[in-house]
Parts: structure tokens; C-alpha cells; sequence
């Protein structure tokens, strides 16, 4: 079915080529909970490894039901092609180890999931890949990093705790100048954001979040925009311009569109040689949970959108808070990008700084009853989490600051309930933890 005019509402439910099961003819894409495909011929599985035809051969490296969420987040995201894979941590990690190797570097945002910082400084560092933080602040940091073993930019769309949007076209405008290709994870704004509009060459998803939208799959997603040249430069991208042993000499930037016609090397060699030597696939089962997700995410980011603004709203001004975190609620600059990449909605994060500094913190999270506390984002019920006393509780003082959570900084991830329910919890909860009517926990 076309998707070239449709709207992500429509996309999210009809993307991709799937209509209905060629076999059975059901309408619900089923879960193919299955491991390998027969060969038509010996030709036929000859072609098939040698990527001369496209086909299943074992659902580590592919499978009908990951299929067609693949294609369908694809036409979503306005890429060429897409890999899932079991968590977004994995797509995080495939992206990076899909164009360095060790004595290569990447540029990363500082403004990061923590788990993202955890595999670039811990894990990727031990694996010989070195990671550069520049600040995006100012898009010119990510130039002043670079040196010729740079092979790609790395940044978060919506990352929280400052909720400053990325400034996507300014980074990959630099990166097309150098041939550095931008990787985008885009988890907490899809719908709201294509990153690839605005020159990103990969997006990477944690489809745990708003995609899934229930909290109960972990996935991830790489998706291919199809739009970076990976032969222009042979020297900055080696893994697609050298002849990789693994896969009988073939050289990746130039084989896969001689093959397929379309500009998909990085989605093919991601496939074809880290999921099949790392195996992190995403399983059928969890697939087809996203493919329901799907199917409302863009229903959902709008009520999750607008139940934050009106929570924003409510929140600016009250007299226990001193800071309202809001990606429209910065000045200059950083504002101005809320505006340029994102649009029907600004997310559904929401931080805020207590006055009341850690005590009034844990009294709030306590005194919530609706709002669940738990380390997660992205679910139809709102999510609430103080950081200073568990994902940034080993840091002292001076460090939760750097890291731009103040003792008394809560994280609310705004659900897609009645919006007036959601403000009814914040005010009694804020309420209780101004008159400390709850025994802090300890
Ligand atoms: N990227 C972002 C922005 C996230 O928030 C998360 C998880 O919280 C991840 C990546 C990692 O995703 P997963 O938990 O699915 O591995």
C-alpha cells in the first residue's frame, strides 16, 4: 500500500508493504513464532546468503512479524529501511559498532540518556571506540571535535533532564561537510519529530517507550534515512567502502544499492553482519506487541502532549516549585529549536524543581497515589521518578548538579489519563509534601 502522501496516523497502522497474511489471509499481522524458512532450491538459498534475493532464512537475522513493524516504522520515521533488535540499548550499541571500530571515534551530545553514557564511556571505551562529548549548546562544538577517525555525530532529540531539543539540521549540515553521518535516537518524540527531515542519516529507537506505549516490551530500532552517502569519502567510512572478510570481500557502500536499488547499506550490513554475529534480535512475540503500539502511538503522543502542557500550565507559578522544565519553557536559542523540530506537540516530559530541595522531593514521589514511581518513560500512565534518590543516587551534590538534576528535581513522564485526574494527584501530592505530613523514606 502507498504511504507516500498518507499522515503518520495513517502510516502508523497501514505503513509498509504487509496487507494482509499471504497465506491465511488474517488482517493482524501474526506473530511467526518460527525459526527458520525452507529453500525453494539450492539456488535459491544460494542467493539468498549471497543478498542476491531478499528472503527469511533464520529469525535471528530476520522474520515475517519483525518485518513488517520494520517497514512500517520505516515508512513512520520517512526512512529507507529499518532493524529491530531486543532493546533500544541494542540499537544504540549496533548503531555506533555499525560504522566504528576500535581506534575510531564518534561526537556524542552530552545531553544523553544515562544508560546511552554508560555504553559510550564504559562499554564502547573497553572495545578500543572513543567517545567525544560536545556540548549541544552550540552546534559548533561538534565540529571543533572531530579529527579524521571521526566517524559519526550521536544525539538525542528530546533528552531529559533539561528537555533541550537538538539542534538536528545545524549538526548534520556540519557532519555533511566532513562526510560524518548524524545518528538521532528519537525515543521520546516520535510522531512529533522526524529527525531524518531535517538531515539525520540513522534514527534509533527505544520502541520500549511511546511506541510499545503500555510499558510490556523492550525493543529498539535502527532506521536507515537512505539519505547519507556512504562512498563519498572511503576514508572516513571505512566499513562500507573496504572489503569486509566476514561476508566473502563484500564492500558494503556500494554492493547493497547495486543490489537492492536503494541507498540501505547501513540498515543491510547492521543486519547482516552484527545481527548475525551479536544476535540481539528482537523475538516475534515482541514485535507484534509494538505493531499494537503502533497502531495508536500517534493518538496517544497527542493526548500525551496536550495533558503536558496543561500539566505545565498548572505546575508554572505554584508556590512549591521553583522551576518548571518544559521544552517551550527555555529562552533564546534553545526555544527557538522547540519550535523548528517539533511539531503537534511538545513531548510529554515534564521536570520540576521542588523548593523543599531532597526531603520535599521523596515527600512528593510518596504522596502520589495515580502517578507510578518507576524508572521509565513513554506509558499511557503517568510515570513519576526523583532522581537524587535512585538513578542519580550515587552522585554527590555537585555532580547531580553537572548532570542537571537538582536535589529536589522530579521527572514526570505525563500519561494519556483525563488530564484533570493527572493535576488533581501533582496538587494533592505537592501539597502533602509542603506540610511534610509523610515521614521522609530513607
Ligand atoms: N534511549 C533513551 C532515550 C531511553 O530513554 C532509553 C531507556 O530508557 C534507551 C535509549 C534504552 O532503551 P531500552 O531500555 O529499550 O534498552
Amino acid at each position: 500500500m502507498s504511504t507516500k502522501r498518507q499522515n503518520p496516523e495513517t502510516i502508523a497502522i497501514h505503513g509498509g508493504d504487509y496487507r494482509s497474511d499471504p497465506t491465511t489471509k488474517a488482517v493482524a499481522v501474526p506473530i511467526y513464532r518460527t525459526t527458520s524458512y525452507q529453500f525453494d532450491s539450492t539456488e535459491h538459498a544460494a542467493n539468498l546468503f549471497a543478498l542476491k534475493e531478499f528472503g527469511n532464512i533464520y529469525t535471528r537475522i530476520m522474520n515475517p512479524t519483525n518485518d513488517a513493524l520494520e517497514k512500517r516504522l520505516a515508512a513512520l520515521e520517512g526512512g529507507l529501511a529499518c532493524l529491530t533488535v531486543s532493546s533500544g540499548q541494542t540499537a544504540s550499541a549496533y548503531a555506533v559498532l555499525n560504522v566504528a571500530k576500535a581506534g575510531d571515534n564518534i561526537v556524542s551530545s552530552t545531553d544523553l540518556y544515562g544508560g546511552t553514557v554508560s555504553l559510550f564511556t564504559h562499554t564502547l571505551s573497553k572495545l578500543g571506540i572513543e567517545v567525544r562529548y560536545a556540548d549541544p549548546v552550540d552546534p559548533k562544538n561538534f565540529e571543533k571535535a572531530i579529527d579524521d577517525k571521526t566517524r559519526a555525530f550521536y544525539g538525542e532529540t528530546l533528552p531529559n533532564p533539561y528537555l533541550r531539543v537538538f539542534p538536528i539540521k545545524e549538526v548534520s549540515e556540519i557532519g555533511k561537510k566532513h562526510n560524518i553521518p548524524l545518528i538521532m535516537d528519537n525515543t521520546a518524540s516520535p510522531v512529533i519529530c522526524k529527525p531524518i527531515e531535517h538531515g539525520a542519516a540513522v534514527v534509533v529507537y527505544s520502541l520500549t517507550k511511546y511506541i510499545g506505549g503500555h510499558g510490556t516490551v523492550v525493543g529498539g530500532a535502527l532506521i536507515d534515512g537512505g539519505n547519507f552517502d556512504w562512498t563519498t569519502d572511503p576514508k572516513r567510512q571505512p566499513n562500507f567502502n573496504e572489503p569486509d572478510a566476514s561476508y566473502g570481500g563484500v564492500v558494503w557502500g556500494k554492493a547493497v544499492p547495486e543490489l537492492t536499488g536503494a541507498n540501505v547499506s547501513f540498515a543491510v550490513r547492521a543486519r547482516v553482519t552484527l545481527l548475525r554475529d551479536l544476535g540481539a534480535a528482537l523475538a516475534p512475540d515482541n514485535a507484534f506487541g509494538f505493531i499494537q503500539g503502533l497502531e495508536t502511538v500517534a493518538l496517544r503522543m497527542k493526548q500525551h502532549c496536550s495533558n503536558a502542557e496543561k500539566v505545565v500550565d498548572y505546575l508554572k507559578g505554584h508556590k512549591e516549585i521553583s522551576k518548571v522544565i518544559y521544552p517551550t519553557n527555555h529562552e533564546g536559542e534553545i526555544a527557538k529549536r522547540a519550535k523548528k523540530y517539533l511539531s503537534g506537540g511538545n513531548g510529554a516530559l515534564v521536570g520540576i524543581e521542588l523548593k523543599g530541595g531532597i526531603e520535599a522531593g521523596k515527600k512528593f514521589i510518596e504522596a502520589l497515589k495515580m502517578f507510578y514511581h518507576v524508572a521509565n518513560i513513554g506509558d499511557a500512565k503517568s510515570l513519576a521518578i526523583h532522581p537524587a534518590t535512585t538513578t542519580h543516587s550515587q552522585l554527590n551534590e555537585e555532580e547531580l548538579i553537572a548532570s542537571g538534576v537538582t536535589p529536589g528535581y522530579v521527572r514526570l513522564a505525563i500519561g494519556i489519563e483525563h488530564v484533570d485526574d493527572i493535576i488533581e494527584d501533582l496538587d494533592q501530592a505537592l501539597n502533602i509534601s509542603s506540610k511534610g505530613k509523610l515521614k521522609a523514606v530513607s
